[in-house]
């Protein structure tokens, strides 16, 4: 059974001699049409030659690359130069540039690795490292061809938005924040670093997702509206951004598009009250019903979208809560630790409402009219776009700049949109008519 057909030995050394032959016929053919001076056709006379090593997917390939003199007609500056230059404008190989970025995306880059030299006749000298700085360049790449940073909406004037054409259905964007762990700890801190993912949900077509550290992005509105337009948002185009309270996501979605609401996002304050019940029902005082009667009488206020009436309920229940606490004390019985938590719950919740107040909508309304009020569907793109690659091998640390970049390439890969880079990078990449094999 071993013994049929080729193993991936004997096709890893076809392929990497097929290169080999075909790869140097290439390139003495270019080389034998440019030696005539394009004036006189008299060769250019050599001056010598360098070590050249082109990487591709079927092999590393080493050349003698020549130099030569320019000729006395053509009129330049340089004396000599190299042609293979102009030919071999990067070292390595597109496709393999590619395979690494996409799988990268996925896996780790000792994986990427070990998957290419498992398929492919790829020299030896393919290490994680090399691999790493080949996807973080194309990430570079991708992060070159983002516009500089929007400060106001620049996407035309008034006139131009009145004038735009007839949109489509809403758009819905969530945000939201995670966190990966850094390579270095600096002392005091957890060495986290906090990544902000979002997923743009049009009504009609693919969604898509996006990402950056916060910290360290220059262009993040540029980002999120190329994000947009490449989904073909129109300017009138209505769009909900749907996020928890943070300070950094509540800014990013400012001035992005001309017509856009931002609304606190009614599944984290959900899931901010649920913790709030969690904690009152550890409390073993008599008050406990009422104290969670209270509770859910706020969750009810803030889905009608009172924030003032959810106010007062949390300050009467804080109050309430230091009434039970001083009696406690005045009993001389030791003091509860449940109350002392909630107490500091409820009053970092009121902070968040107060914080909020103008994202607060009437969700209760929304929700009957069919209209998005949740980002639990961007829990689930922030997972997507952090966890699984950054996260969940606990042994991996990162630097803000290297996670930064290899999110681009992944949100890139998720979007389905890398190959469109490379083909608007190397024109016809990867498109080749198949030649048919000779028999
Ligand atoms: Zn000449």
């Amino acid at each position: 059974m071993q013994d049929v057909g080729l193993v991936f030995g004997d096709a890893k050394a076809v392929l990497g001699k097929l290169q080999q032959a075909l790869v140097q016929k290439q390139v003495d053919g270019y080389l034998s049409d440019r030696r005539a001076c394009p004036h006189c056709g008299r060769p250019r006379a050599f001056k010598g030659h360098h070590p050249l090593r082109f990487r591709t997917a079927f092999g590393d390939i080493d050349f003698r690359s020549p130099r030569w003199r320019r000729c006395r007609c053509e009129q330049t500056r340089e004396a000599t130069f190299c042609p293979l230059s102009e030919l071999l404008t990067v070292h390595t190989a597109p496709e393999l540039t590619y395979l690494q970025a996409k799988w990268a995306a996925q896996v780790s880059f000792a994986a990427v690795g070990a998957l290419l030299h498992d398929v492919l006749p790829v020299d030896q000298g393919l290490r994680p490292e090399t691999i790493r700085r080949h996807v973080l360049d194309t990430a570079e790449r991708l992060e070159a061809q983002l516009g500089p940073e929007q400060f106001a909406y620049d996407g035309g004037s008034q006139r131009e938005i009145e004038a735009s054409p007839e949109p489509a259905a809403p758009t819905t964007v969530g945000l939201d924040g995670g966190y990966i762990r850094g390579r270095d700890r600096l002392p005091g801190a957890n060495g986290c670093f906090e990544v902000i993912a979002g997923k743009s949900i049009p009504e009609e077509g693919a969604a898509k997702v996006f990402a950056f550290v916060h910290r360290i992005d220059r262009k993040p509105k540029r980002r999120l509206r190329s994000v947009l337009e490449s989904q073909g948002i129109l300017p009138r185009q209505h769009i909900t951004f749907l996020c928890d309270g943070g300070d950094t996501v509540r800014e990013l979605g400012a001035f992005v598009h001309p017509r856009s609401e931002h609304i606190l996002d009614w599944f984290h304050v959900a899931m901010r009250i649920e913790q709030l019940l969690q904690t009152a029902r550890g409390w073993q005082g008599s008050e406990k019903e009422h104290l969670l009667k209270g509770i859910k009488r706020v969750k009810w206020f803030l889905w009608h979208g009172n924030v003032i009436r959810a106010d007062e309920t949390l300050y009467d229940l804080l109050e309430e809560i230091n009434g039970v606490r001083e009696q406690d004390r005045h009993a001389g019985r030791p003091p509860s630790v449940v109350l002392r938590k909630l107490d500091r719950a409820l009053d970092e919740f009121a902070t968040y409402v107060d914080n909020n107040a103008g994202a607060i909508v009437n969700y209760g309304e929304r929700y009957r009219c069919g209209e998005r009020i949740s980002t639990g569907f961007v829990e689930s793109a922030v997972n997507q776009v952090i966890s699984k690659r950054f996260v969940k091998k606990q042994q991996m640390r990162w630097t803000p700049r290297g996670a930064h970049l290899l999110l681009q390439v992944r949100t890139q890969v998720l979007n389905d949109e890398l190959r469109g880079s490379f083909e608007r990078w190397y024109a016809g990449f990867g498109a080749r008519d198949q030649v048919p094999l000779a028999a």
